[in-house]
């Protein structure tokens, strides 16, 4: 499997104040990879890094090339999209217009049509609901919307934060299991961020602990799953 993302020596800033020192990670063509820790930890700051919303410092090479400094929609158009933590969907926009901004780095119109039919066979309640304004969707509806809204550029890549919190646990299943299956149809790699460890692990290949901007622990998901001392000392469950 060739590297899609690969960082090395990876720093970010706020300001002057440093959260995240020299990590080095990748994710596979086609890979589930997890990032877990702890609250404060510099996991979201990780993902702001690679869409260039923070400042950094290192190498992040996507594809072969190299995106540090670029600017975040020259990133998109690469092939990354970034589902933030809170989601961010627009709430005074319609679902369908939510979607539409996604796609906003594309200039075929036919295939952002089929994809925005494709998104409500994924997710049928987003089709029933395209008129609505986004404000009205439930916690669940709105992360399927941002997952769908970041599906429309495209992407090669997606950089998952946090997209199981404050949602029920069926509501998890169900948007955990489509997750897997963009995954395997689409080949869409993904970069996890989870605070639910075991969730995490179940659907990721491999695993990096981050603590306090620094990797603790890494290694295949299934290892850092069946280790007990792992488990306890860094994941909490
Ligand atoms: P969480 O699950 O709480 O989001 P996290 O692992 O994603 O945790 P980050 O949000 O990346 O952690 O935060 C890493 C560090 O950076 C923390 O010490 C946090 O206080 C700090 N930080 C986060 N956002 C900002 C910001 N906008 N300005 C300044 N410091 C920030």
């Amino acid at each position: 499997m060739s590297v899609l993302l690969q960082a090395t020596n990876f720093q970010a800033f706020y300001g002057p104040r440093q959260v995240v020192f020299g990590i080095n990670f990748e994710v596979p063509e086609g890979a589930i990879v997890t990032v877990l820790g702890a609250n404060g930890a510099g996991k979201s700051t990780t993902l702001r890094g690679i869409m260039n919303e923070v400042r950094t410092r290192g190498d992040v090479v996507f594809d072969g090339q190299r995106i540090n400094g670029k600017a975040t929609e020259s990133i998109v158009r690469l092939g990354i999209a970034h589902v933030p933590e809170g989601r961010g969907t627009f709430v005074d926009l319609t679902v369908e217009e939510n979607l539409r901004l996604g796609a906003y780095v594309r200039r075929d119109r036919s295939g952002v049509a089929a994809d925005m039919q494709r998104m409500y066979e994924y997710f049928p309640v987003l089709g029933s609901r395209r008129s609505q304004r986004a404000g009205m969707l439930s916690g669940g509806e709105q992360q399927m919307l941002a997952i769908s809204r970041a599906l429309m550029s495209r992407p090669r890549l997606m950089l998952l934060d946090e997209p199981s919190t404050g949602l029920a646990p069926l509501v998890i299943q169900d948007i955990f299991k489509i997750l897997e299956t963009i995954n395997r149809e689409e080949k869409v790699s993904m970069l996890l961020v989870e605070q639910d460890a075991a969730l995490a692990l179940k659907m990721a290949s491999f695993a990096y602990v981050l603590e306090t901007g620094r990797v603790a622990v890494s290694g295949p998901a299934s290892e850092l799953r069946e280790s007990d001392s792992i488990r306890r000392s860094y994941l909490g469950y």
